[in-house]
């Protein structure tokens, strides 16, 4: 009996929802929070699940040209999106998080990402991830919708706007 409960915990904790909850208190928008939460459970309608909706579609990542498009590529593994994450980091001196490997799943390299951040930023920090990606979403779908495309620099150049924006909205004086 002991077993069973501490397995249904241990298995309830290495969850996803639980272990997203940082989500829910990090300093961006409720839409991105609630984007960043769908993206953490693999839910966003990439090619890789479209195709499982059975929604025809083009499969390759609209960033590189080169890879099956899931959310895990899009957000971390993608050529594009870690010349984008490199010109961010370097732009809001989140170097600390340089020599943290990207390998595994996105909510793990997060995870592994906060560990480096001092506790008093980590909601900072998290918005800043969320913003991130938010931002390489909108660049999937410029791309597919639009038919217009950014350079990585300057999908990190939107991305530190959004981030200033909401600081200096959410200011308190
Ligand atoms: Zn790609």
């Amino acid at each position: 009996m002991g077993n069973i409960q501490q397995k249904v915990l241990t298995e309830s904790s290495s969850k996803g929802p639980s272990a997203s909850m940082p989500v829910w208190r990090a300093k961006a928008e409720a839409k991105c929070r609630f984007f960043a939460w769908t993206l953490l459970h693999k839910k966003i309608l990439t090619a890789n699940n479209l195709i499982k909706r059975h929604w025809p579609n083009d499969l390759i990542c609209k960033l590189c040209s080169n890879e099956l498009e899931t959310p895990t590529h899009l957000c971390k593994d993608c050529d594009f999106t870690k010349q984008a994450w490199a010109f961010l980091k370097q732009w809001l001196g989140l170097t600390v998080i340089d020599n943290i490997g990207i390998n595994g799943s996105l909510h793990s390299y997060w995870r592994r990402c906060r560990t480096k951040i001092d506790k008093s930023q980590r909601k900072t920090f998290d918005g800043v991830m969320i913003y991130f990606w938010w931002n390489i979403w909108k660049e999937r779908n410029r791309r597919t919708f639009e038919n217009k495309s950014l350079q990585p620099k300057e999908v990190a150049f939107l991305c530190k706007e959004d981030v200033e924006q909401y600081q200096a909205a959410t200011r308190s004086y």
